[in-house]
């Protein structure tokens, strides 16, 4: 069945208030682990496992201040800026995902926005990762309608695009765009015909209801993301969140209520491929398996542009 099948399905509520949502994380832990298992085999595989790789086609230099990101000229990281890639570049390292056996390339760059001027090497890359059977998605920043479309017609199946964290919380994290600007964005994409790919990061000193307003404005919105990743921080030095959590240990969110938050996500949308991408890996071996009913990527994004 089909990303776009599947948002289409009548099961799928987006109604949803924050005190349900809020009810959700209340639960029992065993009671939600248990909800949310029987959503995930009802409407998924058990156990499926999909393979994507993600490149990084533009690296650093990013003018957007996102605290918890090292791509950003805001941030101390010593990254060094580069230029776009070149597009045999780009194709190459799709050819050898493919060769690797991954079903989906993922295309990443570190602007604000992308510039008209830059449109047609993306769109080039697009067309050519599609050509070789491959699944497509890109992270570009914001785009205007014209840009959604030109990624349309050249074949994009993806566009991750994070809302990141509640509307509350969202000046505390990122000042140099806000909250509406990614749902403008958002909506640009469906309306060319896109598939969604929006989630956001926990663990960045948020509060719980500010884990209630994150996924509430995912299951509130016109249609779900087909994808939603999950992410917990991962604090890099020299990030303004990074340096935060160094001093405040304690503010790491723990893995119990990591776990909680991708159940309530599962259990609101029951139709999108929930997934858990960076902090997985800092999960303990332990905790892994409460969240073994979300569905499996080996991707991990590198930025959440
Ligand atoms: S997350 Fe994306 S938009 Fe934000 S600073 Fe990093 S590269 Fe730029």
């Amino acid at each position: 069945m089909t990303d776009t099948l599947l948002a289409d399905s009548p099961v799928t509520r987006t109604d949803w208030t924050r005190a349900e949502i809020a009810a959700l994380f209340e639960l029992p832990f065993d009671e939600l682990m248990f909800r949310a298992q029987t959503v995930h085999r009802a409407h998924h595989a058990a156990g499926e496992v999909q393979l994507c790789t993600l490149l990084s086609i533009k690296t650093g230099g990013c003018p957007e201040d996102c605290g918890y990101c090292s791509q950003s000229a805001h941030a101390d990281t010593g990254l060094q800026a580069e230029k776009l890639m070149e597009v045999d570049e780009v194709l190459a390292a799709a050819a050898a995902a493919k060769a690797s056996g991954s079903q989906r390339f993922c295309m990443g760059a570190a602007w604000r926005n992308p510039k008209d001027r830059d449109m047609d090497a993306v769109v080039e890359m697009v067309a050519g990762v599609k050509a070789m059977g491959l699944e497509t998605c890109m992270t570009l920043g914001m785009l205007e309608p014209h840009q959604a479309e030109r990624l349309a017609e050249a074949g994009l199946d993806y566009y991750n695009h994070n809302i990141d964290t509640s509307p509350e919380n969202y000046g505390n994290v990122i000042t140099t765009r806000t909250f509406e600007d990614r749902l403008d964005t958002l909506d640009h994409v469906r309306a060319a015909g896109i598939n969604v790919c929006c989630g956001g990061i926990v663990g960045m000193g948020e509060t719980r209801a500010d884990r209630v307003g994150f996924i509430h404005a995912l299951a509130t919105l016109p249609r779900h993301p087909e994808s939603v990743p999950v992410n917990a921080l991962v604090p890099v030095k020299g990030t303004v969140l990074g340096n935060m959590l160094a001093d405040t240990p304690l503010a790491k969110i723990d893995d119990i209520e990591f776990v909680r938050t991708v159940a309530v996500a599962r259990i609101t949308m029951p139709m999108s491929m929930v997934r858990l991408s960076a902090g997985r890996e800092s999960m303990s071996e332990a905790t892994q398996p409460c969240a073994s009913w979300r569905a499996r990527t080996a991707s991990s994004l590198a930025t959440s542009c």
